[in-house]
């Protein structure tokens, strides 16, 4: 990576001008952010474990949960690696934006459009999130309590 370092910029510049190498390289529609390999998540969107799914596009799964905790609950994730929403960068924003607008599309096509339901982003050991790849959560079909534990 030597050739990619210039004199004179600072290390956040480094890291940009790194990116910016690496989109030429991998085109947009590309993923080149590394999948974790002892991620679940990441097996599902590499295709080695599978998942009832309801939309995929270049950036983003939606699949139903395996464990449904309402009559319509799925969840919505980036094919990007990306930990929990603590660890989200500001070059992530477009993405989990998508992420939530495609949550409110899939919802609508559920039948949740009327009465609505429940975004959630569990995060990391106090929120309960148990599988470390930032999900969002739809819940909906109930009337759901207003329990957070
Ligand atoms: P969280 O506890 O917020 O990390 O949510 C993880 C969710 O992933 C739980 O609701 C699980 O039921 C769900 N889950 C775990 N394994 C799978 C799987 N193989 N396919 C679909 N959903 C899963
Ligand atoms: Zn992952």
């Amino acid at each position: 990576m030597g050739f990619f370092y210039r004199s004179g910029v600072n290390s956040t510049n480094v890291r940009y001008h790194v990116r910016d190498v690496l989109r030429i390289y991998f085109p947009k529609n590309m993923c080149y952010n590394k999948p974790m390999s002892n991620c679940l998540f990441c097996k599902i969107i590499a295709g080695e474990i599978p998942a009832k799914k309801l939309y995929e596009d270049d950036e983003i799964l939606a699949f139903l949960d395996i464990n449904p905790m309402a009559p319509v609950h799925f969840l919505v994730i980036s094919k990007k690696h990306i930990n929990n929403l603590m660890e989200m960068e500001e070059s992530d924003a477009a993405v989990v934006g998508r992420m939530f607008f495609k949550a409110q599309e899939i919802a609508k096509e559920q039948g949740c459009e009327e009465k609505g339901g429940r975004f959630v982003i569990n995060t990391k050991t106090d929120g309960g999130q148990t599988i470390d790849h930032l999900h969002i959560h739809f819940l909906g079909g109930r009337v759901l309590g207003l329990s957070p534990g």
